[in-house]
């Protein structure tokens, strides 16, 4: 099964994305997760990545494309995977199309979690992550055990850099006018399947079992 997750920063992709990933023993590809590990061990791509990242841009398409292809080819994508945070623009959908449909291959369900600006800015301002396994939090919604420490690995949580209102905002202009068009070209495809985010995590969940196993 090959499932995208589309929706606005914050809106919970990575959440979900992590569950069904889970649920349906599949690899949880976030493209975001990629470039912080590369940063945070300072790889060339890293350092490249980190330029856009900060000021809340996205990162061209060509270096995206590049580090997903690689993901793609790895043995355990063979059963399908979750897609995180990728494709977030229309040429990068149209790349994934094409490699493929090179394949006789394509993707299963691309699921929109529609969640409006206004609550955007105070999730994302909540969010905890651990930049050590990814493991994301909130602080009011989704708390750790400890305060501060990751619940699955014992790291130390931090409020990314992004994730301040300034550069949410930003973010949020770059989804309406790069990333929101996927809806279209998914809804086009027939595959596109819309989820309300802002029921509680368990019920959103629920929502995207209930489609997946239709
Ligand atoms: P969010 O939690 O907002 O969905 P991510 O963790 O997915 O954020 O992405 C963080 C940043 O990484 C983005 O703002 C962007 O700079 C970069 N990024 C992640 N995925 C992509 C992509 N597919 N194309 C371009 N840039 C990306
Ligand atoms: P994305 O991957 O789309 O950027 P995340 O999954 O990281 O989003 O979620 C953003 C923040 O909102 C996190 O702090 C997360 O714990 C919290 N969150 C996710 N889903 C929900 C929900 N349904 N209700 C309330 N908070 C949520
Ligand atoms: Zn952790």
């Amino acid at each position: 099964m090959k499932i995208i997750m589309l929706g606005a920063p914050g809106a919970g992709k990575g959440t979900q994305a992590k569950r069904i990933a889970a649920k349906y023993g599949i690899p949880h590809i976030s493209t975001g997760d990629i470039f912080r590990a590369n940063l945070k061990n300072e790889t060339e791509l890293g350092k490249k990545a980190k330029e856009y990242m900060d000021q809340g841009l996205l990162v061209p398409d060509e270096l995206t494309l590049e580090l997903v292809m690689d993901r793609f080819a790895q043995d355990d994508c063979k059963n399908g995977y979750v897609l995180d945070g990728f494709p977030r623009t229309i040429p990068q959908a149209e790349a994934l199309t094409k490699a493929l449909a090179d394949k006789q291959d394509a993707v299963d369900f691309a699921i929109n979690v529609d969640v409006p600006d206004e609550a955007i800015v105070s999730r994302m301002s909540g969010r905890r992550a651990c930049l050590n396994c990814g493991g994301t939090y909130h602080v009011e919604f989704n708390p750790t055990k400890t305060e501060g420490i990751c619940d699955a690995c014992g790291g130390k949580l931090v409020l990314r850099e992004d994730d301040k209102p300034e550069t949410v905002l930003k973010r949020l202009n770059v989804y309406h006018e790069q990333t929101q068009p996927l809806i279209d070209y998914y809804s086009e495809q027939g595959i596109l399947k819309e989820v309300d985010g802002t029921l509680d995590m368990e019920d959103v969940f629920g929502a995207i079992i209930t489609i997946l196993e239709a």
